[in-house]
């Protein structure tokens, strides 16, 4: 009882290897295994939130990182014959995949994606405690959700409308104003409004924060 009331009140403890929030009731660091015996508590609002910029050098990182692997695991696939041109669609479906359970794993054990924990971010739970894997999953499916319509408007350009348009300049006009063309108008608006709320909030949270009752916190 008392232990769920600490953890209510957003007091944490903070591990002094690793920089990571703990609840309150645990004896060593989920995190690194510190053990936290010693450490005193302190309040959840001590944690400094991660700002816009550091938090798109960590998300570009992060995309680097994921294009090397796609790329590295696509030249595989041609190198062994695996890769044909029928299962074009499988192999996409499976860097989604791919790119989901990196992220939900990394944040749900230990905290942070690679590209975050390079430059000293975490993600945690709004009174600063450990993401579950559920959490983590659910924050990622937030952050797709966000940009759902950019994404099918991205997926519905047909490359076929591009064909000859040098010889016939007024039909830019028709592929600028196509259904995807549009759906990925909205995505692009999405975006400066969601990067805009991030800058701007008191706790750099961002809507798929919000949804999955997260923030980014830095630890250096
Ligand atoms: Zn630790």
């Amino acid at each position: 009882m008392a232990q769920a009331a600490l953890v209510l009140q957003g007091l944490t403890k903070r591990c002094d290897r690793c920089g990571m929030a703990n609840d309150a009731s645990v004896r060593f660091c989920h995190y690194c295994g510190w053990d936290l015996a010693e450490t005193p508590l302190v309040s959840s609002v001590q944690l400094r939130p991660a700002g816009l910029w550091i938090r798109l050098g960590a998300y570009l990182l992060d995309v680097i990182l994921l294009a090397v692997a796609v790329g590295v695991g696509t030249a595989a696939a041609v190198a062994t014959g695996a890769m044909t041109e029928g299962n074009q669609v499988l192999t996409n479906l499976a860097s989604q995949v791919g790119t989901v359970f990196y992220f939900t794993v990394s944040v749900g054990t230990r905290g942070a994606s690679l590209g975050k924990w390079a430059l000293g971010l975490r993600i945690v739970r709004k009174d600063g405690t450990r993401v579950s894997l559920p959490r983590a999953l659910c924050r990622y499916l937030a952050l797709s959700a966000v940009f759902l319509p950019s994404t099918i408007g991205v997926l519905l350009i047909d490359p076929e409308s591009f064909v000859g348009l040098g010889d016939r300049p007024e039909a830019v006009w028709e592929v600028l104003g196509s259904p995807s063309s549009l759906l990925i108008y909205s995505g692009l608006l999405t975006a400066i409004v969601f990067v805009i709320w991030l800058g701007v909030s008191k706790q750099r949270r961002g809507w798929h924060d919000l949804l999955a009752g997260t923030r980014v916190i830095r630890v250096r």
